[in-house]
């Protein structure tokens, strides 16, 4: 199955500071809370034309957590982060690059 075209299967949220995906080629990816908000791809975090980050992920802290995980459509999760951020979509392609499964 073609990378980009996997999608999750099960999402868990077993932990506030963690989303953890199994997708549906059978591999699993586990990604910090923090670590999703430093790689937000919203247009209040990213320049649209540029492409040049304006959100410094150093002042993101490691136990910031997540809430009001959701699926948008039927290519990308939103969620609502503990700093307030809520308007970031992540796509499961880009969930995949950050987050490579662990397939074993
Ligand atoms: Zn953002």
């Amino acid at each position: 199955m073609p990378e980009e075209s996997a999608s999750p299967s099960v999402i868990r949220r077993s932990d506030p500071a963690r989303v953890e995906i199994e997708w549906t080629d059978g591999g699993r990816s586990s990604f910090a809370a923090a670590a999703l908000r430093r790689a937000c791809p919203c247009a209040r975090c990213v320049n649209e034309l540029t492409g040049v980050r304006t959100h410094d992920p150093a002042s993101v802290p490691d136990d910031l957590t997540q809430s009001d995980l959701r699926l948008v459509g039927n290519y990308a999760l939103s969620m609502t982060f503990s700093d307030g951020h809520h308007t970031g979509i992540f796509p499961f392609g880009l969930l995949r690059r950050l987050g490579p499964p662990d397939v074993s």
